[in-house]
């Protein structure tokens, strides 16, 4: 279970993370850096004000007496600590809201990240975990931004009390160093040894959460929640929670066990450190060798130094530890990109699109799903694929789109590889409508239009085109009603199809000049899919595309057919060429669905 491998050194870490996020945080929140540094120095001059005063009262008490010096010592004490305490504070709390800030906007740089990120990716358990270990790193472990700066400040603040007071207890009682130092080296040793635990954990606690996240959310969001229903899922979801529930339960129950007999031996130490320090210091006061305001100042001091080198040790470890689960994060956000890009600008000429021998196994399995696929189509050219379910229609079209990057062979565009394209160019090229399409918990123009502005003509005039004009004027609201209710009480429920012609109506509002219609949906029947790719064809007029199906309902009507089976293509013409083909695949299954297309 604790598979874990030291990967890169902690100073690699510390390093790293800090070149990530101290410019980007500098540039953006420089009132934090400022109040930091701030209240570093008041931090560090504040227990000198008691070290230095204390044993002059004492000494005083116990000489001359004079009251107006006592009083001056004491307002010393009282105020100067009481205002320092005040502005330190203060700075806490504006500190504290600039941490809100900086989470704030790290999650929004993930989020943008994880919308951006290669589309694999979101398939790959390697990423998906990565991105789950930075979420949590981030926010929960380290403390983000914030986390990790603080406990530099107090590194810094605690540096400079030990100097202070190395120079007290050097002059009067030199032997605490020894002490202290024996004491404070175990107590650091226990303390590394209980990080370790926690840092391990950490990574299986984050599996465990994204799975705990993905029960979760299915168990209460209503879409899931027919089928939950209808399949007698509640169960099987209740006892999968309970499984990982209690897996959960053994990593902390682990990490407790674990962490009970160091806690107990840093108990000991401590008795050990003043018992040592009682004794040392009383000899010292007994023989005369200090006075008694020197022996309390010695006592402070002692106690100063301990806490201030514990402290800074555990600042150090912390800051480890710290950026240890925020280094996850930075991990994330430069994680390999799963396709090559290029920088090759796109032109402006109509298009020729070519598979040239390609073949295609997707990642972490060994199977060729596309085997030596080799395709050519025309600008304004309408291709069908067609084939069985799992013969590699999709995957072709996901090659296309650059979802995934062609394993052999090569695809290209106007002749040139398309990995030499610039993404971005590339794929504004293609407006595809896939199977799983998805539509967000927006309004219907959100939905349509997207980022782009919205002229209120052309989206009337596409609503219509996609036969949605009735439905939509029916509303209140227009085209500003809310699919779906998670944002909004009266948002709409639309019906399969009528989502799928609102995500048609958003490839077309698109302008690309080639489209994809991967099987509008398989509950359609055969009948009711052609009538959609007809009246989709119509919409789609001069531009090139490409319909999946595998049913033969766009056959009739397109230029090319390319029959795909078992990841390759099997036949490829006219339907006048391939229906006459005897024992052909094509003609086989025209036979058979005949009936709806004739
Ligand atoms: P079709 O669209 O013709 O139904 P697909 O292209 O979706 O076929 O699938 C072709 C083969 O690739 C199938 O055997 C399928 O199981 C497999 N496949 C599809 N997606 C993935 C994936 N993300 N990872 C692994 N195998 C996949």
């Amino acid at each position: 279970m604790k598979d874990k491998k030291k990967e890169t050194g902690a100073f690699t870490i510390v390093k790293a993370v800090l070149k990530y996020f101290f410019p980007i945080a500098f540039r953006h929140f420089k009132g934090y850096f400022f109040c930091g540094f701030t209240k570093v120095l008041l931090d560090a001059v504040n227990p000198f004000i008691g070290i230095m005063t204390t044993p002059l009262i004492i000494d005083e008490l116990l000489g001359d007496r004079n009251v107006e010096k006592l009083i001056m010592y004491a307002a010393v004490i009282v105020l100067g600590g009481g205002i320092l305490n005040l502005i330190t504070s203060v700075l806490g709390i504006v500190m504290e809201k600039y941490d809100e800030k900086m989470q704030n906007f790290f999650t929004e740089e993930m989020s943008r990240r994880i919308m951006e990120m290669d589309f694999q990716h979101t398939e790959d358990k390697k990423a998906l975990d990565q991105a789950e270990a930075a979420r949590t790193g981030m926010s929960w472990y380290s403390g983000g931004v914030h986390g990790i700066s603080n406990e530099f400040f107090n590194a810094i603040a605690n540096a400079i009390k030990i100097v202070g007071v190395v120079v007290l207890i050097a002059i009067y009682a030199p032997i605490l160093f020894l002490i202290t130092a024996v004491l404070l080296a175990f107590n650091t040793f226990i303390r590394a040894k209980s990080n370790k635990i926690e840092i391990e954990s950490h990574r299986n606690l984050s599996k465990l959460n994204r799975i705990f996240g993905y029960l979760g959310w299915n168990l209460t969001d209503f879409r899931y929640g027919k089928d939950i229903r209808l399949y007698g899922a509640a169960d099987m979801m209740t006892e999968k929670w309970e499984t990982y529930n209690n897996l959960m339960l053994n990593e902390w129950k682990w990490q407790a066990d674990k962490h009970l007999p160091l806690n107990m031996l840093m108990m000991v130490s401590d008795v050990l450190r003043d018992t040592g320090t009682y004794l040392y210091l009383g000899i010292l006061a007994i023989t005369q060798k200090i006075t008694i305001g020197t022996f309390s100042q010695m006592l402070s001091a002692g106690s100063t130094f301990h806490s201030s080198l514990q402290n800074l040790m555990w600042n150090v470890q912390e800051i480890i530890k710290r950026t240890n689960y925020a280094y996850e994060y930075v991990k994330f956000m430069n994680y390999p990109a799963a396709i090559e890009k290029g920088t090759r600008k796109v032109e402006n000429i109509p298009h020729t699109i070519e598979f040239r021998n390609v073949s295609f196994t997707y990642p972490n399995t060994d199977v060729k799903v596309l085997d030596n696929v080799s395709v050519t189509l025309k600008q304004g050219e309408h291709l069908s694929v067609v084939g069985l379910n799992g013969a590699g229609k999709t995957t072709f079209v996901k090659l296309l789109c650059r979802l995934y990057d062609a394993t052999g062979g090569e695809i290209l565009l106007d002749g040139v590889n398309i990995k030499e394209y610039d993404y971005a160019e590339y794929m504004a090229l293609f407006s595809p409508v896939f199977q799983d399409f998805k539509l967000f918990s927006f309004s219907v123009k959100d939905n349509i239009v997207l980022d782009n502005k919205a002229d209120e003509k052309e989206l009337d005039l596409l609503i219509e085109q996609v036969g949605l004009k009735d439905k939509i004027s029916s509303f209140e609201k227009g085209t500003d009603t809310m699919l779906f209710k998670a944002f909004d009480e009266d948002g709409v429920e639309f019906s399969g199809g009528e989502q799928q012609k609102i995500a048609i109506a958003r490839a077309l509002f698109r302008k690309s000049p080639v489209v994809i219609l991967d099987e509008p949906t398989a509950a359609l029947d055969p009948v009711a899919e052609y009538e959609i790719y007809r009246q989709f064809d119509t919409l789609v007029g001069g531009k090139t595309a490409i319909y999946i199906s595998h049913r033969l309902s766009s056959c009739k009507f397109c230029d090319r057919i390319a029959v795909f089976s078992e990841g390759t293509i099997k036949e490829y013409g006219t339907h006048d060429e391939l229906v006459i083909i005897d024992g052909g695949v094509y003609a086989e299954m025209f036979a058979a669905q005949a009936q709806y297309y004739r």
